[in-house]
């Protein structure tokens, strides 16, 4: 018999789901949505489950990644029960859930806690450099050590487990029989959402913001890729310096229209922004931004006269690195690519 926790929905409010009990299940949201179908229907049945506190049901369930936020749901549903951000919610519960190190939930619930994380990050990046008496050569040296060792070990330690953890509650507890051979065959559908999210162009009226999307995925990976795997602030090859300036002003242009969005609060899925959303876009604003500004120094010959700017560029990225992407918003993305190819084998 299925399990009921009266208490989920008092939790649900701590990641932002607040209104999803006014809900009468008249079925308008599911009309609505262009992503729902007849066999894989949503968000009412997701609202059902929350509202009766099914919660094995919904850590089973892979149909939250399913939804890519166009907020259709709630504008149209009359008791404004606010679906959409219902399963906004589920995904921010579920990255909880996913994640055995528990800092996810905590971060999520608690602003204050997020606060002092970022400014334990801070302090330890100034400890850093008064270290190594603020020596540029040195900071430059190991805040690229610092890129590379923290790609591999949040990877490792806290990225892979937690994939494996999504996989057992989706997959493996619910008992779903897949067949080795269809884990090989069905594995590109990972990498086609991972580096399209082409199912977000199923929404209504959602070229422009995929495209945005789109050429944000290539921007950030790009960048990733020619800071650490080709020391961008340590080359002098010009094809690899001009690339990381191309890389780095798509990240933080693309982001300012993500950063207004969000101060603007016009569409749907912005008025209810949590604290992780508006990180995450300021964030990789800053990212793009600081990554330009310092090479740019470097390239001027001004960077030793301003060493505040690479220290502002290391606080940023190590705040990323260590908050953002093994616990926060980032780890969306990776669930969704995962959520997708889950649903293939699932079929
Ligand atoms: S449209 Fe609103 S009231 Fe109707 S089923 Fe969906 S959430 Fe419930
Ligand atoms: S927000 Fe859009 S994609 Fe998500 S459930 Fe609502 S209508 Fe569907």
């Amino acid at each position: 018999m299925a399990k009921i926790n009266p208490k989920f929905g008092k939790q649900l409010k701590n990641y932002g789901a607040i209104d999803f009990n006014a809900c009468y299940n008249c079925g308008n949201c599911t009309a609505v949505c262009s992503l729902s179908t007849e066999e894989d229907s949503f968000p009412r049945e997701m609202v059902r489950l929350s509202a009766l506190g099914l919660e094995d049901d919904i850590k089973a369930s892979l149909k939250p990644w399913e939804c890519y936020y166009c907020g259709e749901c709630s504008t149209y549903c009359p008791q404004e029960a606010n679906p959409g951000e219902l399963m906004m919610s589920l995904r921010r519960y579920l990255t909880a859930q996913y994640d055995w190190t528990g800092l996810s939930g905590l971060l999520y619930k608690s602003l204050p806690i997020t606060i002092a994380a970022f400014l334990i990050a801070f302090a330890g990046v100034l400890g850093f450099a008064g270290f190594v008496d603020f020596n540029l050569e040195s900071m430059l040296h190991f805040g690229h050590l610092f890129e590379g060792i923290a790609i591999g070990a949040i990877g490792l330690i806290i990225l892979m487990p937690n994939i494996a953890r999504m996989w057992y509650f989706t997959i493996i507890k619910p008992k779903v029989k897949v067949p080795f051979i269809k884990y090989v065959k069905s594995i590109g559908e990972l990498f086609i959402h991972m580096f399209t999210q082409k199912r977000a162009l199923g929404c209504d009226d959602n070229k422009l913001r995929w495209f945005e999307h789109f050429i944000l995925v290539i921007g950030y990976l790009s960048l990733l890729f020619t800071t650490v795997v080709l020391n961008w602030f340590g080359t002098s090859s010009l094809f690899v310096i001009i690339l990381g300036y191309v890389m780095s002003a798509i990240v933080f242009v693309v982001t300012i229209d993500f950063v207004s969005d969000r101060i603007k609060k016009k569409k749907a899925l912005n008025k209810h922004s949590q604290p992780s959303d508006i990180l995450f876009v300021v964030w990789l604003f800053f990212m793009g931004l600081t990554a330009f500004m310092v090479r740019l120094f470097i390239d001027l010959d001004i960077l030793e006269f301003n060493k505040w700017m690479y220290i502002f560029h290391l606080t940023v990225l190590v705040q990323w690195a260590l908050i953002i992407v093994p616990f926060g918003k980032w780890t969306h993305f990776l669930y969704r690519s995962f959520a997708m190819y889950f649903a293939k084998l699932k079929a």
